[in-house]
């Protein structure tokens, strides 16, 4: 709480502010990913202005989003620019965006946000950044799942530690395994069946991944990771045709750029409609430990160039570090063994921007949502005269 008559400055403690002029100096803060002001978003909840004291919630569209401090310290400002205020007490609390049709018959009403993870080609490190961006959007606050669809190999449950993890069954859904605050879901867990993966045709191997989607309890989720298999298969494929998903996100390394193959997985999502969340790079340099110095080994650029060519977000780039791969090879990955160290820094900063973008597809969508609304009820134009 702010007491701001403390030093009885001149006009401060005259009560005769308005809840109007309250509002227009809040709405001349604007959220820098979305592009509008905060009131207009509704961020400003529970106000009530009596007698000169002054109380609100700020909701955020995500705990995970780069630009909280800076709203947050924005709205102190110009609450702070007010005449006649005597007290102002700011609860800020963040909620995140629904980036998808939550529309029952869609099924996955609970997931507020699906992001499928998926690369070009095998080894470029995408379970592993699947993982650790859970778990730093996790570590924000936010309610996250783990999906392991990558069916024919599935990593997850190794990275985890869960070699021995196995799923329950209750009311007929699958009950999602837990581990460091992840809900996680593998058919890793699936012992027996999983080493008969290889064998399996694109049927039933949609129908296991329709299974994990829609017949799990997901309970409440804010976002739910989706580590698609390599390339562009059955499974990406029925990912983008099951359910409503936010978008994709692409993983890539310098190499991957060089042989074009993450030009297509991203072809395959545009052609189906899908949004692309934006670009990841993998193992995108090397961070001298002596003298912290960025060596760029496999060429430098790549995943950009890749951005700007499709016009999609660049994200973030994540260095080549034994401590990444150790962190996976002994079940904790660096989120959780390092969480201070470059490399977690590097997958805090990339899930931060993910976030943000899932907060831009969101506000996109809800317009879309209110302006096809507003088609259906708007009265058809007179034809007469
Ligand atoms: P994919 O899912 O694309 O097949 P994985 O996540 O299984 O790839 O990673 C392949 C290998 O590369 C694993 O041994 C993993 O530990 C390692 N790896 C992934 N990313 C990094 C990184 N940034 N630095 C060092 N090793 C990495």
């Amino acid at each position: 709480m702010i007491d701001l008559c403390l030093n009885n400055v001149k006009g401060l403690c005259d009560p005769m502010v308005g809840i109007d002029q309250v509002l227009e100096k809040l709405s001349t803060v604007i959220d820098p990913d979305l592009k509008k002001d905060i009131v207009s978003m509704g961020m400003i909840k529970d106000l009530e202005l009596n007698d000169g004291n002054l109380k609100f919630t700020l909701e955020l569209t995500t705990p995970a989003c780069p630009f909280n401090v800076e709203i947050e310290d924005d709205v102190r400002k110009v609450v702070g620019e007010i005449e006649g205020l005597k007290n102002f007490d700011m609860n800020v609390t963040a909620k995140v965006m629904e980036g998808r049709s939550l529309d029952a018959d869609t099924g996955m009403a609970t997931v507020k946000n699906i992001i499928g993870v998926a690369s070009g080609k095998g080894g470029v490190g995408k379970s592993t950044v699947s993982l650790n961006l859970a778990l730093a959007l996790s570590q924000t606050g936010a309610k996250v799942g783990l999906l392991d669809a990558d069916i024919y190999g599935p990593s997850i449950p190794l990275m985890l530690g869960m070699k021995d993890g196995f799923m329950q069954v209750e009311d007929n859904k699958l009950q999602p395994a837990e581990s460091y605050g992840l809900k996680v879901v593998s058919f890793g867990f699936f012992a027996e069946q999983a080493h008969q993966a290889a064998i399996y045709r694109g049927p039933i191997i949609s129908g296991i991944l329709k299974q994990f989607l829609v017949d799990t309890n997901w309970v409440d989720l804010d976002y739910l990771i989706v580590d698609l298999p390599p390339g562009t298969g059955d499974i990406p494929l029925t990912l983008a045709q099951t359910i409503p998903i936010t978008g994709i996100l692409v993983v890539t390394t310098p190499q991957d750029v060089a042989s074009n193959v993450a030009v297509k997985a991203i072809g395959m999502f545009e052609k189906l409609n899908v949004p692309i969340i934006g670009v990841v790079e993998n193992m995108s340099h090397f961070i001298c430990p002596n003298c912290t110095d960025k060596h760029y080994i496999f060429g430098k650029g790549g995943a950009k160039k890749i951005s700007e060519q499709f016009n999609i977000p660049f994200l973030g780039e994540i260095p080549l570090n034994s401590g990444i791969m150790s962190g996976s090879d002994l079940g904790k990955p660096i989120m959780i063994s390092n969480p201070d160290s470059p490399s977690a820094v590097a997958f805090r900063t990339s899930a931060k921007n993910i976030a943000a973008q899932c907060s831009i597809l969101a506000a996109k969508l809800q317009q879309e949502m209110a302006s096809e609304e507003n088609t259906e009820s708007a009265p058809e134009a007179s034809t007469s005269g």
